[in-house]
């Protein structure tokens, strides 16, 4: 079979309508004043691509793409796509479609040789009446039928180094926000950003929270995943205030310890005041060494994890996790959680500790 659509379904809509806390009484949107919204990750990379917006005095669903300042497109009418709305939301987006609209470097992505087997969705119900959010879906890794088998894990840059090998610095489930040279912050550098995230995809709630607290890993407790010696360790400096970042308080509050089999391990952005050890000091693995915190240039909290080798030129060295759980969804349910002894990290991937032997 020749695959032609991207299937996707929301199990439930409109859905949880009293999500979050608010004092009004939340009114159920009407078939009249909602708005449906998909936020699309399709060709990875640079986060979500395009948006499809379902609105309810349209007779198609439209898509409308972004740039990387998240500036839309015109809306693009998807003439094939169709849309179900019962007790599921069900869609089928056609390739048709998408080839018709997307530039042509980026439809090629969609289906050739290196295109990744999974597509991520976000999903948004907007209430007209109330002029807000009404329900958010779960962050859904959406299968992308492909004629050939592709790897999950899509390849790494070219690395001269092997990986080292450590455990994860902190516990529960984690996404990998940004991976080894990601378009934010990471270029040209083999460094990971943790955050965590509710079944509903949000990092915060309410979503984009100023609050720092408000911030699911928020004061998380940080394990050294090494044994070793403390080469550096700051904790006096201020966070941030949830997603504005302040770039003159750019100084992060962060651990740096030796590792006795040759690299160095930085974790950084921990709470103010939260820095539990001390400059010169001997650790062991699974030391608690601070909170995750939002100090730094840092846009939310989260955990920015990096392995350094040399002394001058120093450079960050790739990593590779031992004894984790790698999905594509948040929570229990991932049809495409695999347990893996050894995992290098990549950007949007689900991840958490499970094997514990004493370590986090
Ligand atoms: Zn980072």
């Amino acid at each position: 079979m020749t695959p032609d659509a991207i299937w996707w379904r929301q199990p439930s809509f409109p859905g949880r309508t009293t999500f979050g806390c608010c004092c009004a009484r939340p009114v159920p949107p009407t078939t009249d004043s909602w708005g449906f919204y998909l936020e699309v990750d399709l060709l990875g990379g640079n986060g979500d691509d395009c948006r499809i917006e379902f609105e309810s005095l349209q007779k198609l669903p439209v898509l409308r793409l972004y740039d990387s300042d998240w500036r839309p497109s015109k809306p693009i009418p998807l003439r094939r796509t169709r849309m179900a709305i019962r007790q599921v939301v069900e869609m089928r987006i056609a390739y048709e479609d998408l080839a018709t609209v997307l530039p042509k470097e980026k439809a090629a992505l969609l289906r050739g040789e290196n295109a990744r087997p999974w597509v991520r969705i976000r999903a948004w119900t907007w209430n007209a009446q109330r002029e807000r959010r009404v329900d958010f879906g779960p962050t859904v890794a959406s299968f992308r039928i492909v004629e050939t088998p592709y790897a999950l894990d899509p390849a790494l840059p070219d690395r001269p180094d092997s990986p080292v090998q450590l455990g994860l610095p902190v516990r529960g489930q984690w996404l990998v926000v940004q991976g080894a040279f990601g378009s934010f912050s990471h270029q040209n550098v083999w460094a990971y950003d943790l955050v965590q995230l509710d079944a509903t995809g949000h990092q915060s709630w309410p979503p984009e929270s100023r609050q720092n607290d408000a911030y699911h890993g928020w004061g998380q407790p940080v394990y050294s995943p090494i044994e070793g010696r403390v080469l550096m360790a700051r904790g006096q400096m201020a966070d941030q205030s949830g997603k504005q970042t302040d770039r003159r308080q750019a100084v992060p509050n962060q651990v740096y310890i030796a590792s006795p089999n040759g690299f160095n391990l930085d974790l950084v952005h921990l709470q103010q005041d939260s820095v539990s050890v001390r400059t010169g000091e001997r650790v062991s693995a699974g030391r608690q060494v601070g909170l995750v915190g939002n100090s730094g240039s840092s846009a939310g909290p989260h955990l920015h994890v990096a392995a350094w080798q040399g002394r001058f030129p120093r450079k960050t060295v790739p990593q590779a996790w031992t004894n984790v759980r790698v999905g594509l969804n948040p929570g229990r349910n991932d049809p495409w959680a695999r347990d893996l002894s050894e995992w290098e990290p990549r950007e949007g991937f689900f991840v958490e500790t499970v094997q514990t032997t004493g370590q986090p």
